[in-house]
């Protein structure tokens, strides 16, 4: 029986792959048992974090690295370090930014929910760009220039949301902010696999790069990855850490802070209540090695696997059009789509999704393109023996339209 059984809850069948609302991946194995052992003993969190900066390090190219509270935490403790710097006095102003540098650029066709998180630390968002083909009035994205001409003595970084159609090219907004000396804020929360992906950002010359423990790398929901510039990841610990502590007796690990470039002792940051637990941190270092040694290859397999399955599953129901992308020796995860026929079922792909919701067992679709007629089906959420139960609610859910 479940463990949520005895809180009078069911589990889902999370279709929907790596959504935070819906709880986001099955963690790895050996992830979730590195957590239950690292639970049963104490380590302080700052040497903990000196060794998960050497280990992110080695998997990112990177100097140095950082374990957050997920990727969002991850955005907001890369504004502190592009506002705070090393400067303990500004630390402890955040988010209070008035009479400061604070802004931060961004490309108008790159904004989305995530960027509240750059403004809680004290930023401003500065946009730059059209939105010309979502408004369909042009056919150009946001150049370099217009980013050059927002740079101002306000600027403290810009901001760049990866994907494997954003634009302007990375390498070109890196050399631009190398030329004018502002930080480049990577957020690439999605965007593993491909594993080469972890050192990709890095090498086109950002500043920080952020990831999502809890998507692709299949660690703990609540945890992510930063990588960066040691400097900057040396403020992310300042602003981050614990600091209740007597500067005489702190021995903070060398390569993750550096007393010597402080002028004192910064008192709890903006970070503080982004607190990562020492079990987290640990699941999240296995499950990045596991991740840098390939397991995620057998994942593609079984993801491949169990999406084939389902779609022969309901090949024959009427209505239906399963199509799966993604090829089993491609690096990324496959996805199964559903064409829904709403004429022959009288049920919109909106009406399915919320049937598939409410019902015993309850199923969780990817809703993305439900106003396309599509339902979208991610494997990552799903145990192998959901793959029957799941064929079999959609197929009624379709027979009593
Ligand atoms: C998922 C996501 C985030 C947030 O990641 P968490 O690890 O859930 O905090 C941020 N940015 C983008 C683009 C994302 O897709």
């Amino acid at each position: 029986m479940s463990v949520y059984a005895q809180f009078g809850l069911e589990p889902i069948i999370n279709a929907a792959g790596t959504s935070t609302r819906v709880g986001g991946a099955l963690m790895h194995p050996a992830a979730a048992a590195a957590m239950r052992d690292a639970a049963g003993a104490c380590i302080p969190l700052d040497r903990l974090q000196g060794a998960a900066s050497r280990i992110i390090a080695e998997a990112t190219g990177a100097e140095a690295g950082y374990v957050t509270a997920g990727a969002a935490a991850g955005l907001t403790l890369s504004a502190a370090a592009c506002l705070a710097a090393l400067d303990i006095g500004v630390m402890d102003r955040l988010p209070n930014t008035r009479g400061l540098p604070n802004e931060i650029i961004v490309s108008r066709e790159q904004r989305n929910g995530y960027d509240h998180a750059l403004r809680a630390a004290g930023a401003r968002l500065v946009e730059v760009g059209m939105n010309e083909r979502v408004a369909g009035a042009g056919v150009r994205r946001t150049e370099v220039w217009e980013i050059e001409a927002a740079i101002s003595e306000r600027t403290v970084a810009v901001a760049y949301f990866a994907n494997p159609d954003s634009a302007p090219p990375l390498e070109e907004v890196a050399a631009l902010c190398r030329r004018r000396g502002v930080a480049l804020i990577v957020d690439a929360a999605g965007q593993l696999p491909p594993a080469a992906n972890l050192r990709r950002f890095v090498a086109a010359g950002a500043d920080l790069v952020t990831f999502s423990g809890g998507k692709g790398l299949r660690g703990p929901q609540s945890t992510g990855i930063l990588a960066g510039r040691r400097d900057l990841i040396m403020s992310v610990a300042l602003q981050h850490l614990d600091l209740d502590e007597h500067w005489s007796t702190w021995d903070p690990p060398q390569n993750l802070i550096n007393p010597e470039r402080l002028r004192g002792f910064p008192r709890h940051g903006i970070g503080r209540g982004f607190k990562v637990a020492r079990e987290e941190i640990v699941a999240l270092l296995v499950a990045l090695r596991c991740f840098v040694a390939g397991d995620y290859r057998a994942d593609i397999a079984r993801f491949h696997a169990n999406l084939e399955a389902l779609a022969d599953d309901i090949g024959d129901t009427p209505g239906l059009r399963p199509c799966i992308l993604g090829a089993i020796d491609e690096d990324r995860f496959p996805i199964l789509e559903i064409a829904v026929d709403e004429q022959r079922l009288g049920l919109t792909a909106f009406q399915i999704a919320r049937r598939l919701k409410s019902g015993t067992p309850s199923v969780y679709v990817g809703e993305g393109r439900l106003h396309e007629g599509v339902l979208v089906l991610h494997a990552i959420g799903l145990d192998d023996a959901q793959i029957r139960p799941l064929g079999e609610r959609l197929r009624a859910v379709c027979a009593n339209s």
